[in-house]
């Protein structure tokens, strides 16, 4: 006798799990959504500020170029697109100044890259016959980017899907950046709003540990609080976080051998994001070199800093907030570290990048936020990669199984989007498009 009964389950409530419900839903199944947290969205995550009513993400942020099925949805929820365009600015042996190598040479080291058989590492290309070619100071601007993008170890991740998602970013226009005015958590909210209270049911605070299965049957074993219970269905869709499937937290009977081998391909990123909410902009009166311009213009903020070494602002928007981007192995001396302390280490990476004494910026500084999600045990990690000669892996991920189970979330994709909400997103369509070819109608 099982608690609940459904059509399809679907594990996690993040923005894949929520588009397929809705595509399963629109198609007449009932389906209930196992949520581990007690609020949806998974890595969207917005905090409203009460007194200034600005939106601060702690998670995603960015609308990276225009996929198609992310800007309808953005469309359809009738919220704005604030696209970004702001100065970058660098810091550089002679100080802060705007760009101008930066990316011209971190594009020219990206223009070599290519697709081979033997896929190879992001620092095996820089050692390589084409790498060496380069500058030290372009390899390193190139790794910068490389590393702070994708949330990924240059020693680790592979050119081949590198080279992947520099494709797809040129197909939907990944030049161009936007922020939603109102927040990523409006679109959550919007998604929500459309599925039908009759046929979706959404249970948060229930963390699914096991799920077993047979062809043509799923129970999902919970915890909810300190009681257990089960759901079954017809089928299900996983939208697990890598990190959280790698650490084994939700165990599979039967077990799934090929997906075992396909999460060893690849790797969880690691991001440390700070936000620092100032009294003002005080950063815009600030003018670095004598007769020079002001940083009023600023949008990113590229260094070489061990703990944070890009930063930026609101631009276009007027919100005096700083974001702290700590990504990939910069994340070393962070990591287990009390939010009190990574803001401190936050305030004094930028004391050393703005020539600033720490205390003073304390004393400006109106609040910070932190989420750590290395330690938040749904998710285990910020986005995912690929490692070198891994490409199979998200392919093998996505497969289903048996008719019966169905995978998606920003993992399971290959087409160059993994790791970013538009992936996310049309994994979890193109799961519920699969699962609905084989009901029998
Ligand atoms: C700091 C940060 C910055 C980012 N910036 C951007 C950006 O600017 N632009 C962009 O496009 N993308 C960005 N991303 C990536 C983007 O947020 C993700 O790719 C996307 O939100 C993933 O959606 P998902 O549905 O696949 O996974 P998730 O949102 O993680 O959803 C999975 C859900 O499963 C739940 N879950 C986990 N374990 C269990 C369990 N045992 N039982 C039940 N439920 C469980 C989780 O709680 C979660 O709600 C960022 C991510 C981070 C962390």
């Amino acid at each position: 006798m099982h608690d609940h009964d459904a059509d399809v389950i679907i594990i996690g409530a993040g923005i894949a799990g929520l588009a397929c419900a809705e595509v399963l839903a629109a198609a007449g199944l009932s389906v209930i959504i196992l949520e581990a947290r007690d609020r949806v969205g998974g890595r969207i995550l917005t905090h409203y500020d009460k007194k200034q009513h600005f939106p601060i993400e702690l998670g995603a942020e960015f609308v990276h170029g225009e996929h198609p099925e992310l800007i309808e949805r953005i469309k359809r929820a009738g919220l704005r697109l604030r696209r970004i365009n702001e100065e970058p600015w660098c810091l550089e042996e002679d100080g802060l100044q705007k760009c101008s190598e930066f990316w011209s040479q971190t594009e020219k080291v990206l223009e070599a890259l290519r697709v081979t058989k033997k896929d190879h590492t992001f620092a095996e290309f820089l050692r390589s016959r084409v790498g060496k070619r380069f500058s030290a100071d372009a390899r390193d601007s190139a790794t910068r980017y490389v590393e702070g993008f994708n949330a990924a170890r240059a020693e680790l991740i592979s050119v081949n899907s590198i080279v992947r998602g520099l494709r797809m970013e040129e197909k939907i226009n990944g030049d161009k950046q936007f922020r939603i005015v109102g927040g990523y958590a409006a679109l959550v909210a919007d998604v929500l709003k459309r599925l039908p209270a009759a046929q979706v049911r959404i249970e948060t605070g229930t963390v699914v540990k096991q799920i077993r299965w047979k062809r043509g049957r799923v129970e999902a074993a919970v915890m909810r609080g300190r009681r257990r219970q089960t759901y079954a269905a017809q089928k299900a869709v996983v939208t697990l976080p890598l990190g959280v499937w790698q650490a084994g937290a939700v165990k599979f009977s039967p077990k799934l051998r090929e997906k075992e081998a396909a999460l060893k391909k690849l790797y969880m990123g690691e991001v440390i994001r700070v936000a620092l909410r100032f009294r003002t902009r005080f950063w815009e009166k600030m003018r670095p070199q004598a007769g020079g311009a002001t940083l009023r213009r600023m949008g990113f903020l590229f260094t070489k800093d061990k703990d944070f070494p890009t930063w930026w602002t609101q631009r276009p928007a007027l919100e005096p907030l700083l974001i702290a981007w700590s990504p990939a192995w910069h994340t070393k001396r962070l990591r287990g570290k009390s939010n009190a302390a990574v803001v401190s280490s936050a305030l004094a990476s930028l004391a050393r990048i703005l020539g600033i004494p720490s205390s003073k910026l304390r004393k400006l500084l109106v609040e910070d936020y932190v989420h750590d999600w290395q330690a938040d045990p749904f998710s285990r990690g910020a986005y995912s990669y690929v490692c070198a000669g891994g490409e199979r892996g998200a392919r093998a991920l996505a497969a289903p199984v048996n008719h019966t189970l169905f995978f998606a979330g920003e993992a399971t994709v290959s087409d160059g989007t993994s790791g970013t909400v538009h992936g996310a997103l049309s994994s979890g369509t193109g799961a519920a498009r699969e699962l609905l070819k084989t009901i029998k109608t």
